[in-house]
């Protein structure tokens, strides 16, 4: 028998994009993932926090890959539309929050540049940003290398991809959040009404708890958590921490996951606070598979678009050898 492996989704809009406000959005279709929810349990053995630990601590061997759904951003949908789906199987998803936006009413700036990219369209929202970062004396760069972009948003076109990078990566982010804001209030109105039409809010994460739900941190202000300085990332981790011990039911094992996700976004000392806090584990979101004995705080993931190709190739022997994601998908087809 071969060694099973555990295999992490990550989702992070899950909507019935073009009845929304926001058809442009880059999701998963609901239908799309009610597929998954009913075809999943088929293909894989479904995970709760507490076996991946148990697996991947050597405590645990399961019969066949496990598959552990992990949803990031705190989004409302992943209380309306997600939960009663997973409860109703029986199927348990872990929920990454971002306590500034439950917590002070703010839309996270990676969020209010997809909403306006939606809204405006890529080219009118580019050019009317860089005219105020202009406005405000930003001389930098604006096209960082394309490899190191295409990297980190593999499903954007080029183009996208460097915008994205350059707002959330390069940019220093007091100016960018000026100018995002101002942006968003002028298109898209109050940010704290839409703060809390987009995340769940405290009671909603507790509710989904008592429905069988986990929940863990994904910082308090969603910032590159490798860019910050010590005392700024120990303020941001520890002041998401605490937000989620005060107001969410205790839990056993809490886990984290990084911002962004990609290895260069997070270093040794955004695990060393996550370990001293009391997380157990962290996700990233380098693509592939975990094994028993792997680094807790460097658990890979997939994304959920990937994911059921990623079960057939590992399980059929047809698909030996073949790339890791996205291609064996296309294979699919
Ligand atoms: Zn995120």
């Amino acid at each position: 028998m071969t060694q099973p492996l555990l295999h992490v989704a990550t989702y992070h809009y899950v909507r019935d994009l073009p009845r929304t406000r926001f058809p442009q959005i880059k999701g998963m279709l609901l239908d799309d993932f009610r597929s998954q929810v009913h075809a999943l349990p088929d293909m894989f053995e479904m995970a709760t926090i507490e076996s991946a630990v148990a697996f991947l601590t050597g405590k645990y061997v399961p019969r066949r890959d496990l598959c552990l759904m992990t949803f990031d951003d705190g989004l409302k949908e992943h209380y309306a539309q997600v939960t009663p789906l997973l409860a109703e199987r029986g199927i348990q998803g872990v929920f990454f929050l971002i306590s500034a936006c439950m917590e002070d009413g703010v839309v996270a700036p990676v969020h209010m540049n997809h909403f306006l990219m939606a809204h405006l369209g890529f080219r009118t929202y580019q050019s009317e940003f860089l005219r105020i970062l202009r406005e405000m004396g930003f001389p930098g760069e604006t096209k960082p290398d394309l490899s190191v972009c295409q990297r980190t948003y593999p499903l954007d076109t080029a183009e996208v991809a460097q915008f994205k990078y350059l707002f959330n990566f390069v940019l220093p982010a007091k100016s960018r959040d000026i100018g995002v804001r101002a942006l968003f209030q002028k298109h898209l109105g109050d940010e704290a009404d839409f703060a809390r039409e987009l995340y769940v809010n405290w009671g909603e994460a507790r509710e989904m708890q008592r429905e069988g739900m986990a929940m863990g941190g994904h910082s308090h202000q969603h910032r590159p958590l490798a860019t910050l300085r010590y005392p700024e990332l120990s303020a941001d981790l520890t002041r998401n921490w605490d937000l989620i011990q005060k107001h969410l039911v205790p839990q056993e094992i809490w886990p984290f996951s990084y911002p962004y996700g990609k290895s260069d976004s997070y270093n040794r000392n955004t695990v060393e606070i996550l370990r001293q806090l009391g997380y157990r584990l962290a996700l990233c979101t380098e693509a592939g598979n975990n094994l028993p004995g792997m680094d807790l705080f460097s658990i890979r993931r997939i994304d959920c678009k990937d994911i059921t190709a990623n079960a057939y190739r590992h399980q059929l022997p047809y698909f030996a050898g073949m790339p890791e994601t996205g291609s064996a998908k296309r294979e699919l087809r």
